[in-house]
């Protein structure tokens, strides 16, 4: 879809951009005001829910069909751009981006990836706060596809049990890997480990750059954005800055 957008309204085409505006905006079940609403949500990174907005019919194509269609659209894209896509480079950039996608960058997305819940008994009794810090997170913001790359921090309390630090690692991979608002992933985290662990008390920092921020529009390399999520007894003060001061521990070997 190809959005034109003027002072009082704004055309929208589809497929080489045919001229009959109406009949595909009532296709599409676009208004002039959902165009307006998209780009304000983009524009100000508001996310609509906590949990990432999925169709019901997700999961009806395989892998497979689902890279062949986005090689399609990929090329599409690029032809539309004006490239040649007989040129040796580019050939294989359709088929490059369709499996990225599919088998990495957004395939969090399938609820099979997820990591298994595998935890342990707390034998030793460690009663105090456990920290994985500086966990690399590469994700990829919704409303411009563009990465944003950053550090988690995920910190919980045992009651009773307790789960391998690198589940941790991999709990922020797996949400990481879909089209996020930072927001959102730093509840997911969370809910997911207070989840495996059957505890309120989790917590997870994120502070990332996000290219769209970084690069286009306000272009500010230097700014990133700290998010945050604190449940159970690190809502308290205490216990709350305990974590953040972990945080701040220079680590390095
Ligand atoms: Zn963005």
């Amino acid at each position: 879809m190809r959005v034109l957008k003027n002072e009082n309204n704004y055309l929208c085409s589809y497929n080489n951009f045919d001229n009959d505006l109406d009949n595909k905006l009532m296709k599409l079940k676009i208004d002039t005001n959902d165009l307006e609403q998209f780009d304000h949500i983009g524009d100000n990174h508001i996310g609509t829910s906590f949990d990432t907005p999925m169709r019901d019919d997700a999961f009806v194509l395989n892998d497979n069909e689902k890279i062949e269609i986005i090689r399609d659209d990929v090329k599409h894209i690029m032809e539309t751009l004006g490239l040649d896509l007989s040129d040796d480079s580019l050939k294989g950039t359709p088929q490059r981006v369709a499996k990225m996608f599919v088998n990495e960058i957004f395939s969090g997305l399938n609820p099979e990836k997820k990591p298994k819940a595998s935890t342990f008994e707390n034998k030793y009794n460690y009663g105090e706060m456990l920290v994985e810090k500086n966990i690399t997170l590469y994700s990829t913001c919704e409303h411009h596809l563009l990465p944003i790359v950053g550090k988690a921090h995920v910190a919980y309390i045992s009651n009773g049990t307790v789960v391998g630090l690198s589940k941790m690692n991999r709990i922020v991979d797996y949400f990481a890997k879909r089209p996020q608002v930072q927001e959102r992933l730093t509840i997911q985290i969370v809910k997911e480990l207070q989840r495996i662990l059957n505890t309120e008390d989790v917590a997870c920092v994120i502070d990332a750059k996000h290219l769209c921020v970084n690069s286009r529009g306000i272009r500010d390399i230097e700014s990133s954005t700290v998010t945050s999520e604190f449940g159970g007894q690190f809502k308290q003060k205490d216990i709350r800055t305990e974590f953040l001061n972990y945080l701040q521990l220079d680590t390095k070997f």
